[in-house]
């Protein structure tokens, strides 16, 4: 057994001083990190609780929803704000995990848990470049059902698993960092990192940075929203492609959309493409089938996954159509 030492943050200045320490790694709900630390994947020296943190959901001045990272995945979803002004968020929330799970994550956690790749989890069998950078990919070659067409990398080709990311993804949601240098604020979308040729960097945090809050601007697109998860079984299952949308309307005008994809890529993907391709254009079927098109024309599955290709674009164009008043 590796001894692991145990000592809880009394507030964001405390846990900055205390994630200097050598080894740490920080606790919030413990929902994924307990689980690496039962397998040999986390091996901590010192487990710095930042459950602590604020857990404060409020409205800003200019109407932003400030979620401060140690608020729990529940209690966001549940939150009536939320569930008012970004459903897709509430939804996310909702089709990730179980109950119990989600009463004990952190948002702050949720978006620094690690993939679910099987290979990655399995530290006394498999050779894994996100473990051990540059000792090669069992994945390759193996069970890829649940791994990346889009933005993979010779070294990776692991997926992120959280449904909240993506939903903050299409949503432009912005990051809280803090050090002991100050707070800076970062776009979800340039926190996680694709893997490149190193899959063990999966985000911009700089030595002895934290999540301490997520940002949620005021968003035209984000009443008429949702999000849709597709999934081996019905609960508590990781998603095979998931899609956030919202899209504003001007009758059958689309004045603007956003759009991210779960399940395809190392990061929460937003749709550019698609968004673009969608934009000023009518809100028919065709104009959801060519922008799902466009989005996954460079796709590069494997033969494990090649079905998510097809499905991630008909899950796209089924969304876009619920959201345009027909259902699908
Ligand atoms: Fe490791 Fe990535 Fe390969 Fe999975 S896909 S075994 S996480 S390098």
């Amino acid at each position: 057994m590796t001894p692991v030492s145990y000592l809880r943050a009394d507030g964001a200045v405390d846990a900055i001083r205390l994630s200097a320490l050598h080894g740490h790694r920080l606790l919030g709900g413990g929902t994924n990190l307990v689980d690496l630390m039962r397998k040999g994947v986390e091996r901590p020296a010192v487990l710095v609780d930042v459950s602590g943190l604020s857990a404060l959901i409020e409205e800003a001045a200019d109407g932003s929803l400030v979620i401060g990272a140690a608020a729990r995945n529940a209690a966001v979803a549940a939150h009536p704000l939320v569930r008012a002004r970004y459903p897709m968020l509430a939804r996310a929330i909702l089709g990730g995990a179980s109950a119990q799970i989600r009463n004990m994550a952190t948002v702050g956690g949720n978006l620094l848990q690690r993939t679910r790749c099987l290979y990655f989890a399995d530290a006394a069998g498999s050779r894994c470049n996100k473990r051990e950078p540059g000792s090669g990919c069992d994945a390759r070659g193996g069970f890829t059902r649940y791994h990346a067409i889009l933005g993979a990398s010779p070294a990776c080709i692991a997926t992120h698993p959280s449904d909240m990311a993506v939903a903050l993804a299409a949503l432009d949601a912005r990051l809280h960092l803090a050090n002991a240098a100050g707070v800076r604020t970062v776009a979800l979308l340039d926190f996680h990192q694709l893997p490149g040729d190193r899959p063990d960097i999966e985000t911009i945090l700089a030595p002895g940075e934290m999540i301490v809050a997520i940002e949620l601007p005021p968003s035209d697109v984000a009443a008429r929203s949702t999000y849709r998860k597709v999934r081996d079984r019905a609960s508590y299952a990781f998603a095979l492609v998931s899609v956030a949308a919202g899209l504003a309307l001007d009758g059958d005008r689309i004045v603007d959309v956003r759009i991210a994809l779960g399940g395809v890529a190392a990061k929460p993907w937003r749709a550019l493409r698609a968004e673009a391709a969608l934009r000023g254009g009518p809100a028919t079927a065709e104009a959801f089938a060519r922008a799902a098109a466009a989005e996954f024309a460079d796709a590069e599955p494997l033969p494990g996954n090649a079905f998510k290709v097809p499905l991630a674009m008909r899950t796209l164009a089924a969304v876009l159509t619920e959201l345009s008043g027909e259902r699908a």
